[in-house]
């Protein structure tokens, strides 16, 4: 599905399968005539994906071609970069995170691969996990070696038709993520660091001194400081109450701080434990699809547990590579 949403923006629906996500959204930004367009992020690595956005862009009618700006790098918006980029595409984005893309193809899996699991208690038989999904194999060598990238830093602008985009970066969801905020139509193209309806993934990669989640929610404040009148999410509904979200997102957080807390508060437990004794909205359909959310919600307890970790309000015990925490 195509949608003019604003004056001389698309939003192209691209089918996620297999993913709790969906649809990832597309944004077609298009430039005067005979300038190039700007394709905001692109899909899996995966046919489906592929043919749901080159058909959009026909039918748009890119008639000078696009450039491609990546809100971020997992594989859901920049699997299909090396399948769609060619030497004449500029390839836009925040600072390029290398040892996550490295991860994509070293891994057999880059969920399953993570060390993390193993230091918090979660032992998985690699025969348990059958099926490797086509979705997250990206083709790095190509993707590094012969794409041109151009990185944006926060407050570089970029003028495509009658917008001048303003580049924030917006750490949090991962590193190197980075929103465009276009100041006179007060529209701002939010990547993950803002959905409808769904909380982006906060997950605990290393991210230097501060916690993933306290760097989030550091990004939050400086989009709440905006004025922003259409949100533009990569997954779900667009929306029209940026600040209300924000709020919802940062009473999600604080909320699940506090549950966390009060778990930690019975003494030490191992990352799993903590896990397995949270309240979760997303509930598994197979065996597959278990192990991937449960990686997933160990990966956004940690998140929390670090930023606790970060204040002085927890604390951490390690032997043999095992970690353990409890309330301080
Ligand atoms: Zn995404």
């Amino acid at each position: 599905m195509i949608q003019e949403i604003v004056p001389g923006i698309f939003m192209i629906h691209i089918p996620l399968p297999r993913t709790p996500l969906r649809e990832l959204n597309a944004y077609l930004l298009c430039g005067r005539a005979g300038e190039k367009d700007i394709l905001v992020d692109l899909g899996f690595n995966l046919d489906v994906c592929e043919d749901a956005l080159r058909s959009a862009v026909e039918a748009v009618g890119a008639d000078a071609g696009f450039d491609i700006l990546l809100t971020h790098f997992h594989p859901d918006h920049a699997g299909l970069l090396p399948r769609v980029a060619t030497d004449e595409t500029k390839v836009y984005c925040g600072k390029i995170p290398q040892d996550m893309i490295r991860q994509w193809e070293q891994m057999r899996d880059p969920l399953i691969g993570q060390k993390f699991l193993r230091e918090n208690g979660f032992d998985l038989d690699p025969a348990q996990f059958k099926h490797v999904p086509r979705e997250f194999r990206v083709d790095r060598q190509k993707l590094l070696s012969s794409c041109r990238f151009q990185e944006l830093r926060e407050g570089d602008v970029l003028t495509v038709g009658d917008y001048q985009w303003r580049c924030l970066e917006t750490d949090g969801h991962c590193e190197g993520h980075i929103c465009l905020y276009e100041p006179n139509a007060k529209v701002l193209i939010a990547g993950d660091h803002i959905l409808g309806h769904i909380s982006p993934n906060i997950t605990c990669y290393n991210m230097g001194s501060a916690s993933s989640l306290n760097k989030y929610l550091r990004s939050l404040e400086k989009v709440a400081a905006l004025d922003v009148r259409l949100v533009l999410p990569a997954h779900r509904e667009p929306l029209t109450d940026c600040l209300t979200r924000i709020k919802e997102l940062q009473a999600h957080h604080a909320k699940r701080l506090e549950e966390i807390k009060t778990i930690l508060a019975a003494g030490w437990q191992n990352g799993m434990e903590i896990t397995g004794k949270m309240h979760w909205s997303m509930h598994p359909t197979n065996a597959d699809e278990q192990i991937r959310l449960y990686v997933f919600a160990l990966g956004e307890t940690l998140a929390h547990i670090n930023y606790l970790l970060e204040f002085g309000l927890a604390e951490m015990s390690e032997s043999d590579g095992r970690r353990l925490y409890r309330l301080k």
